[in-house]
């Protein structure tokens, strides 16, 4: 495995997947840890974790995250700032659904910087308003392993039978309805929005079309994200 003289410092690759709810973040960031051998950093994921455990960050958290809000930095880059010193990022990182603000962005520069290295590349996936409300309208989660489906784009081959596991429970998250949906829209467009700019300023922004199939926006980040690990893509 070569490596590409685009990546930073230390040998870790730290991509971000931007966009807005319902974009295919999680999707993706998936599909690029299973290709490239990436961690897949979730803070929506790593938030719902600390709400059901019921830490003092899911405390605070909790009440935003339903109402659709965004929760304060502090929080969120004290959750990041701890697994990125986890041992098994070292492979190097996908963060999804982080940064979401421009303090979060700085923030995460600095963290980096510590450590030698810096953003390789933030890819935005985009689409329309409607499409984001159609795929977090009929998006839905394996309760087993946590796979997820889409009730018209993706479902599982056997009716009722995750793909992945077997298991046959679902759930659908609390915060995907109809009226948390505008408040998580329009912290969005005010607040993460702005770091397309942000990014395309440093000359590390790339722009996907997240309006083809999920396997269309597979092969735009494959080719994308190949050249930035060094793995070559068959
Ligand atoms: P995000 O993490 O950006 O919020 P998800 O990856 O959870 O988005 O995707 C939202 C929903 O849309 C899921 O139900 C997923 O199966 C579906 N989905 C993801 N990408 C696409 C796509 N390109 N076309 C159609 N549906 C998609
Ligand atoms: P989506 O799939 O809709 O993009 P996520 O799972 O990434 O949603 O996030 C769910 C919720 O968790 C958000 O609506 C927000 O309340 C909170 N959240 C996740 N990441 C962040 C972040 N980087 N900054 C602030 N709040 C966040
Ligand atoms: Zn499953």
């Amino acid at each position: 495995m070569t490596k590409s003289s685009e990546q930073h410092g230390n040998g870790l690759p730290v991509l971000i997947l931007l966009g807005p709810p319902g974009a295919g973040k999680g999707t993706q960031a998936k599909k690029l840890e299973e290709r490239f051998g990436l961690v897949q950093l979730s803070t929506g994921d790593l938030l719902r974790d600390a709400v059901a455990r019921g830490t003092e960050a899911g405390k605070a958290a909790k009440d935003v995250m339903e109402a659709g809000g965004l929760v304060g930095d502090d929080i969120v880059i004290q959750i990041v700032a701890d697994r990125l010193e986890a041992q098994h990022c070292a492979q190097g990182v996908i963060l999804d659904g982080f940064p979401r603000t421009t303090a979060q962005a700085r923030a995460l520069d600095d963290i980096l910087s510590q450590k030698g290295t810096g953003v390789d590349a933030a890819i935005s996936l985009e689409v329309d308003d409607a499409a984001m409300i159609e795929r977090i309208s009929g998006r839905y989660t394996c309760a087993g392993c946590g796979e997820g489906y889409h009730q018209s784009f993706k479902t599982p081959e056997r009716d009722g039978v995750c793909d992945k596991c077997g298991g046959t429970e679902f759930k659908h998250r609390a915060d995907d309805n109809a009226e948390t949906v505008r408040s998580r829209l329009e912290a969005y467009h005010a607040d993460t929005a702005p770091l397309i700019e942000f990014y395309d300023a440093k000359g590390a922004l790339h722009r996907v079309d997240a309006m083809q199939s999920i396997a269309g926006v597979e092969r735009s980040l494959t080719d994308l994200v190949a050249p930035i690990t060094g793995v070559a893509v068959a």
